[in-house]
């Protein structure tokens, strides 16, 4: 069976075709400046050249069609027919509270993504375009909706509800969601495979760092508790994002500085941040470099402030959990990048957690990274947002 994965934002569109027998990638591809002029489609599959198409895409219609295109043509291809693909995982920010687990796309499903839309309105809106888009190009292929919320509506009562009036979660739903959660539910899944145990039986805390970042606490194979809360703001300093921070700051730049709405959440989304502290750049890897190349001490500050928090939550997640058995390194830089494991590790060692540095060399393969006998473990695993995707579609066309 082969399953299209289809990750929709507002001008771009990624996509894999995975082979579900073996669970291996076919093609890869990505369609960018959807709407804009210099739109482009770039393909990649195993052993060939990239496959690149130029041309005007007025909407994601035309990028779906287009996708589809590549996938079949004679040349560049890997398939030779529409009609192989069995079925279309869609990657949907926000289920809001209704759903906890992965769906069929159906009318009623599409109403509810509407009206989940004021919840996440720069990302949800892109979904149900893709959605509509691919519904109308391949009217007979079952769409399934696989929402970066879902694996977080375990989270209990008192994790998610803001210490704000209760009316605000009765009637306008604010409350913590949580995000990420199809990559935390995956990396969970893979560590407890690793260490030979039942999810049910571990305590895991799972670190997805990348450009946007959160954590989870996830005991009894169900997510607990998570850093990111009513929208992807929340939580750790991220590359540009601020995280978490004194909610009176956001009243005071606008009383005392005027700033207005528009450039509080400018400031708080894009400029802030380790970009924001270090002034350099978002990308961890330009931060390191004038870090500790050129000893740029606001760069080193940045990173500080990143591996102290990273550092807090994991404290607090096993305070919440009564515990630990694992830890889980994920994501462009928590798979990539030896020093942010080196540096949030260090002095965990009261939670019975050892890392041997010269394991730590690793980057971007699954591998435990503990000294050998510690009492709890630390684990980096490439996450697979796609797979677990393809994996919910299938086994929802298959039932
Ligand atoms: P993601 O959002 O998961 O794609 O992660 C992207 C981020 O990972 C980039 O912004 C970088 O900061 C970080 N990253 C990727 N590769 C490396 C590396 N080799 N060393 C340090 N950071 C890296």
């Amino acid at each position: 069976m082969k399953i299209l994965v289809v990750n929709c934002g507002s001008s771009s569109l990624k996509y894999q075709l995975i082979d579900m027998n073996g669970e291996k990638a076919l093609a890869q591809g990505l369609v960018e400046r959807i709407g804009i002029e210099g739109s482009t489609l770039t393909q990649k599959v195993e052993g060939r050249e990239k496959y690149i198409i130029k041309q005007p895409m007025a909407s994601h219609k035309d990028a779906i069609k287009l996708v589809l295109g590549a996938l079949v043509d004679n040349t560049n291809g890997v398939i030779k027919d529409m009609n192989e693909i069995s079925a279309v995982g869609h990657r949907v920010v926000h289920g809001g509270e209704k759903y906890s687990n992965s769906v069929l796309i159906t009318d009623e499903v599409m109403k509810a993504l509407d009206e989940c839309a004021k919840l996440a309105p720069l990302h949800n809106p892109p979904n149900i375009i893709g959605i509509n888009a691919c519904k109308e190009l391949m009217p007979n292929t079952p769409m399934v909706a696989v929402f970066d919320t879902a694996f977080h509506q375990t989270i209990p009562e008192h994790a998610y509800i803001y210490p704000l009036p209760y009316e605000l979660y009765n009637e306008h739903g604010i409350r913590k969601y949580g995000f990420h959660g199809t990559s935390h539910r995956y990396v969970s899944s893979v560590v407890a495979d690793m260490m030979g145990k039942d999810i049910k039986d571990l305590k895991i805390i799972t670190c997805h760092l990348g450009n946007g970042a959160s954590i989870a606490a996830i005991k009894d194979g169900k997510s607990i508790e998570t850093s990111m809360g009513f929208t992807p703001l929340e939580g750790i300093a991220m590359g540009t994002r601020s995280g978490s921070i004194d909610p009176a700051i956001i009243t005071f730049l606008m009383k005392e500085l005027n700033y207005s709405i528009d450039q509080v959440n400018d400031l708080i989304n894009k400029k802030s941040g380790v970009l924001g502290i270090s002034g350099v750049s978002s990308d961890f890897r330009d931060i390191e470099d004038a870090a500790w190349k050129e000893g740029n001490k606001r760069a080193q500050l940045a990173l500080d402030v990143f591996y102290y928090k990273v550092k807090k939550f994991i404290g607090s997640y096993a305070a919440v959990m009564n515990g630990v058995d694992c830890i889980v390194f994920t994501a462009g830089l928590g798979e990539n990048s030896p020093e942010v494991r080196e540096f949030v590790c260090e002095g965990l060692d009261y939670l019975g957690i050892k890392l041997d540095k010269e394991k730590n060399k690793v980057r971007g393969k699954a591998v435990d990274l503990s000294v050998e006998g510690s009492k709890s473990k630390v684990f980096v695993i490439p996450t697979n947002e796609e797979l677990m995707i393809a994996r919910d579609a299938m086994e929802i066309v298959n039932n």
